[in-house]
């Protein structure tokens, strides 16, 4: 039987390379985006991937791209908790709506998702959830405070969760990426990615490949739950 995959924010960047990579191995998956349309589109023609526009930090449209992927494929075998933003302000400059953006968009998305999810899940007593934290998530990081919190919450969800829902045979992972190239990046000079390579010991930035391979090997695995995976080239050890 075909596996069917839902991948949030599978528009750019790391989602999108997940979704790709999913597709190639014949897994359905049902391609989440907010606002980059063009690049949804596009997926869809080019990788023959189905493609549905929701912003996931609202329970409503949460809950549109569940009932929709059960009305056409009728089980989720796989979910990705990809959709994510990131800000960059100092503690005393964030404001409340900051809060709520961050929070709504990385963490609760997560949740929600997880949830609606988890249901049918339980029910086919299998399933592998992967949540795409971040290092910051772990160490923190300054003037990320939000972002940081929120992946940290992201890892908090993916350990509870891999307890309360082992006995039902799903595994629940996070990968936490380092630097990784994407438009989440394109603020920082060259010269300044140059710095940040130094910090790495591999000495590169990472690829939306690098990610994607891990979801591979994820999915295919059947004895890892509750664990965060970082992928960082070394730059967090
Ligand atoms: P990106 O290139 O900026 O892409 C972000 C994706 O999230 C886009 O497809 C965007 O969709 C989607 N998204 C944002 N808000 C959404 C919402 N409300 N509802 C649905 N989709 C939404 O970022 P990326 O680098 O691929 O990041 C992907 C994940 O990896 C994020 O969770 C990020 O925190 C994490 N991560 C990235 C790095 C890195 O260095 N790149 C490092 C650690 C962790 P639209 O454009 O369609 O709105």
């Amino acid at each position: 039987m075909e596996k069917v995959a839902i991948v949030t924010g599978a528009s750019r960047g790391i989602g999108r390379e997940i979704a790709k990579e999913l597709a190639k191995q014949g897994i359905k998956v049902v391609a989440n985006y907010n606002k980059s349309e063009e690049k949804a589109k596009e997926l869809k023609e080019k990788f023959n991937i189905d493609i549905f526009k929701a912003d996931v930090s609202k329970h409503e449209e949460v809950k549109k791209i569940v009932d929709y992927t059960l009305e056409k494929y009728k089980t989720i075998d796989i979910l990705i908790n990809n959709a994510g933003i990131a800000q960059s302000k100092l503690i005393i400059d964030v404001t409340d709506d900051d809060w709520k953006r961050l929070v709504n968009t990385n963490l609760y998305s997560a949740f929600a998702m997880t949830r609606e999810v988890c249901k049918t899940m339980i029910n086919n007593k299998k399933g592998c959830i992967i949540n795409i934290s971040s290092i910051w998530g772990i160490t923190g990081a300054s003037m990320e405070t939000i972002y940081s919190i929120t992946k940290a919450g992201m890892d908090a969800l993916t350990k509870s969760l891999a307890k309360e829902l082992g006995p039902s045979n799903i595994r629940v992972n996070s990968i936490a990426p380092g630097m990784i190239n994407t438009d989440m990046n394109k603020e920082w000079t060259q010269e300044e990615i140059e710095e940040i390579k130094q910090e790495i010991p591999l000495e590169k930035i990472g690829k939306v490949e690098d990610i994607s391979k891990c979801v591979n090997w994820l999915i295919e695995d059947n004895y890892t739950t509750g664990q965060v995976i970082s992928i960082n080239g070394g730059w967090v050890i």
